[in-house]
C-alpha cells in the first residue's frame, strides 16, 4: 500500500469478528473473560493490551513503515518509556532546541536518576561525535525542532549512531510520517506526540513509538506494561480516526504554511522568519531531501525585539487562537518564552534563539486569505 491508502487501511483488520463494524470498535473494558485460566482471545487486562489500542498501534507502525507500534497516555509518557531503557551512568546526546517538556523530563527527572545529558546543536551532525563516549546509549533528535524549525540530517545522524552502536530516536511530531519517515532514514525509534497532527483536532492527549527491531520492541512493550503509561480506548479511537485524514490535512497545512511564510517574509515589521521551506533557511537543502514538503509550523520575530509587542500581537489575533499546542485543524499562535518554553531558563533559551519577541504559529487548514488578513491586522 502507498501512504494515502495506509493512513486509512494500514494495519487494520477489515472485518470486525463480532458485527462487521467498519470502524475499529471502542473496547471500553479493563478486563476480558477467560473460559479456563489462561484461555482467552489474546487480551487479559487493558494495561497490557486492548483491541482498540492494538488497532491504533498497528496503524502507527504502518504509516511510519515500521513493524511495531506502541501507544502511550501522552507524548512525554512515550519519551519516558524510551529513557527507562537506560541505566544510571548512561549518557544521552540530545538536540538543544528541544520541546520544553522533553527538556524538563530529561533535566528534572532522569538527570536525578543518574543519566547524563549533552544538549547540542545538531544541524552539523559530525560535530556531535565529540560528545559520544562508551557510556553514550542514545541520540535524541527533534527535526524540525521546536520552535526554531532547525533541521537535522537524519541519515547522517544514523550513520554516526550505527558507527558507535547507539540508538537513534527521532521526535517526528512536527513533520509526521506524511512529510518524513525517520525509520526509512536509519533511525531506530520514531516518537510522536499524537496530541498534535496525528490526532489533528486538538481533542486528546496521546503519544506513540514505532520501531523495527524485535528486541527493542519487546523491551519497550515490557516497559509500557510494567510502568503503565497507557492511553484509554476512546483516545486511541480518536487518533485512529485522525490518522485517516492525515495526508489531506498535512497537504493543506503545508500549503497554508507556505502562504503564511511568504506573507511574513515580505512584511516590513518582521525581522527573522523560521520555516524550512525558505530557500535561505540554513538547512533548506537537507529539509528538501528528507521531507516531502515543509509543514505548517512557522516562527518569527518582529523588528525591535519587544516582548510587549509580541504579546500585543498574539492578543490581537482573531482567527489564530492564542493557545499552547499545535497540529490541529484550527490555527494557533503561541509565545514560546512565556508558554511552551517557560520551563527552560531565560539565559539557556536566549542562547538557542528563543527570544522574548519570538512567536510560533501552527498554521491550520482554514482559507489562506482569512489567515493572511488576520496576521496583517494584528501586525498593524
Ligand atoms: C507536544 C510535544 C511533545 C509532548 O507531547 P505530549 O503529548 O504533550 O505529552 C513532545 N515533542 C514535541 C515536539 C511536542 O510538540
Amino acid at each position: 500500500m502507498k501512504f494515502n491508502t495506509k493512513t486509512i487501511h494500514g494495519g487494520q483488520e477489515n472485518t470486525d469478528p463480532a458485527y462487521g463494524s467498519v470502524m475499529q470498535p471502542i473496547y471500553q473494558t479493563s478486563t476480558y473473560s477467560q473460559t479456563s485460566p489462561g484461555q482467552h482471545k489474546g487480551f487479559e487486562y487493558s494495561r497490557s493490551g486492548n483491541p482498540t489500542r492494538s488497532g491504533l498501534e498497528q496503524a502507527l507502525a504502518s504509516i511510519e513503515n515500521g513493524k511495531h507500534g506502541l501507544a502511550f497516555g501522552s507524548g512525554l509518557a512515550a519519551i519516558d518509556a524510551v529513557l527507562k531503557m537506560l541505566k544510571p551512568g548512561d549518557e544521552v546526546v540530545s538536540t538543544s532546541d528541544l520541546y520544553g517538556g522533553t527538556y524538563r523530563l530529561f533535566n528534572s527527572i532522569f538527570k536525578g536518576f543518574g543519566i547524563k545529558f549533552h544538549f547540542v546543536g545538531m544541524q552539523d551532525s559530525e560535530a556531535i561525535e565529540k560528545y559520544i563516549n562508551p557510556k553514550t546509549k542514545l541520540i535524541w533528535a527533534e527535526t524540525p525542532s521546536n520552535p526554531l524549525m532547525n533541521i537535522t540530517d537524519i541519515s547522517a545522524l544514523s550513520e554516526v549512531a550505527k558507527k558507535h552502536k547507539i540508538l537513534l530516536a527521532v521526535d517526528n511530531t512536527f513533520a509526521t510520517a506524511y512529510l518524513q519517515k525517520p525509520l526509512d532514514l536509519g533511525a531506530d525509534i520514531v516518537m510522536h506526540s499524537a496530541t498534535k497532527y496525528l490526532g489533528g483536532h486538538s481533542d486528546l492527549v496521546l503519544g506513540s513509538l514505532v520501531v523495527n527491531d524485535e528486541k527493542l520492541a519487546e523491551q519497550l512493550y515490557f516497559i509500557q506494561k510494567a510502568s503503565g503509561g497507557i492511553p484509554g480506548p476512546m483516545d486511541c479511537f480518536l487518533v485512529l480516526r485522525g490518522i485517516k485524514t492525515l495526508h489531506l490535512r498535512m497537504q493543506r497545512h503545508s500549503e497554508n504554511g507556505r502562504a503564511v511564510a511568504e506573507f511574513l517574509k515580505s512584511h516590513p515589521k518582521v525581522e527573522n522568519l523560521y520555516w524550512p521551506g525558505l530557500e535561505d533557511h540554513p538547512n533548506h537543502e537537507i529539509a528538501k531531501r528528507q521531507m516531502k514538503d515543509f509543514g505548517g509550523m512557522v516562527s518569527f520575530t518582529t523588528k525591535g525585539n519587544s516582548k510587549q509587542n509580541a504579546i500585543r500581537f498574539v492578543e490581537k489575533l482573531k482567527i489564530f487562537t492564542l493557545a499552547e499546542s499545535l497540529g490541529g485543524v484550527e490555527s494557533l499562535a503561541g509565545h514560546p518564552a512565556t508558554m511552551t518554553h517557560a520551563s527552560i531558563p531565560k539565559s539557556e533559551r536566549e542562547k538557542l534563539g528563543v527570544v522574548d519577541s519570538l512567536i510560533r504559529l501552527s498554521v491550520g487548514i482554514e482559507d489562506e486569505e482569512d489567515l493572511l488578513k488576520d496576521l496583517e491586522q494584528a501586525l498593524a
